[in-house]
């Protein structure tokens, strides 16, 4: 019987583990992939948009002078992984969380059941990418994430979507000398916002910047106010708001960076409560869930950000060692 039951190990999930081992917590990390897999699917040395001490796990290890890299953040979880000697398990999903008298029986993929008198869910917010919803999409024709621009190098590439990842992927793009056309939903790049009068920063800077030089050479288009109708076999076909006019665009694969749900479906398993938004019900202080004894932390609750999710994740820790330690129950 372990004390505590980690599942998933992104940035939330490993400094989860990290307080579990400072808080003297008998735990197990069980990761159905490899070590941080979310941080490993971003595109290959991507820069990313928060600074070191926002992601780092122990301060002073990923530089100072800019802000790290994909490649030198998964560094530095391994490493810290192997110093710690965290008890992980990669390659095992955990399947089903089953309530019981002394805690959870958590089943994985593997055929194996653990016993565990807590167990906190880490699993992201990328488990349910947004569809398009239209005729001819398919797997062979849309991808939901954007990893590498080098396999697409001279092809017609179709971007959807409004926010930063979807304007980084239209500008590998169109460095691998690939045709992108990004297809935008609202009218301009900063929306106005309608509370304020003041223009919505949808785009950082750092990325605007490049992105309207590429435009104005002529190497990436942007069509705004368009929505995608139907995709054919080389082609997709948007209608333009406001018009009755379809663009008929070329393209031999297209990538919908157009948002994604938590999927919940584990702390369902278990009999938790989702909200209307798609996330957990949870206390606001602790963040267990409707169940006693499940917990949530990282991008799965309404703390989007690495920084938010590692500010207070050690506080969801604190609040299961001081309930759930052997010490306090001894069995439930
Ligand atoms: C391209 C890109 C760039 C980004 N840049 C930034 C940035 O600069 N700053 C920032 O703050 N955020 C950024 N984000 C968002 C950031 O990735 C998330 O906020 C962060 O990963 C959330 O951490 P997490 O630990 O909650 O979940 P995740 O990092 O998503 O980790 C969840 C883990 O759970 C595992 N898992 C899922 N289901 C199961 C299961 N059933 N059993 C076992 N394991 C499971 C997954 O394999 C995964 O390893 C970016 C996102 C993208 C896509």
């Amino acid at each position: 019987m372990y004390d505590l039951m980690i599942i998933g190990s992104g940035p939330s999930g490993l400094a989860a583990a990290l307080s579990a081992k400072r808080q003297g917590l008998d735990f197990l990390l069980l990761e159905r992939d490899q070590i941080a897999s979310t941080v490993r699917q971003y595109p290959l040395g991507k820069q990313l948009f928060s600074t070191s001490n926002e992601v780092e796990l122990e301060p002073g290890a990923l530089p100072t002078q800019t802000k790290p890299t994909r490649e030198e953040v998964l560094q530095h979880y391994q490493a810290l992984v192997d110093k710690e000697a965290i008890n992980i398990r990669t390659a095992e999903e955990v399947r089903a969380l089953e309530p019981c008298a002394a805690g959870f029986l958590v089943h994985t993929a593997n055929g194996h059941t653990y016993r565990s008198r807590a167990v906190l869910v880490a699993v992201g917010g990328f488990g349910r990418p947004r569809r398009l919803k239209v005729t001819g999409e398919n797997a062979a024709r849309v991808s939901y994430h954007f990893a590498a621009a080098e396999p697409y190098a001279g092809q017609h590439i179709l971007v959807v979507g409004g926010g930063n990842s979807a304007a980084q992927a239209a500008l590998y793009l169109a460095e691998v000398e690939a045709k992108p056309t990004w297809s935008l939903r609202r009218a301009t790049l900063d929306p106005t916002d309608p509370a304020t009068g003041k223009p919505q920063m949808k785009i950082k800077p750092w990325v605007k910047e490049p992105l309207q030089l590429a435009v104005a050479q002529g190497l990436i288009t942007i069509i705004k106010s368009s929505t995608v109708v139907e995709i054919r076999p080389h082609s997709a076909c948007l209608a333009i708001q406001g018009s009755t006019e379809i663009v008929e665009v070329k393209c031999d694969h297209i990538f919908a960076l157009i948002g994604a749900d938590p999927d919940t479906t584990l702390l369902e398993t278990a009999g938790a409560e989702i909200a209307a938004d798609g996330r957990p019900v949870y206390h606001p202080e602790t963040y267990e869930t409707t169940v006693p004894g499940l917990y949530v932390a990282g991008h799965i609750t309404r703390e989007l950000h690495m920084k938010n999710a590692l500010e207070v994740t050690p506080r969801i820790i604190e609040a299961i060692a001081a309930r759930w330690s052997p010490t306090t129950v001894p069995s439930r």
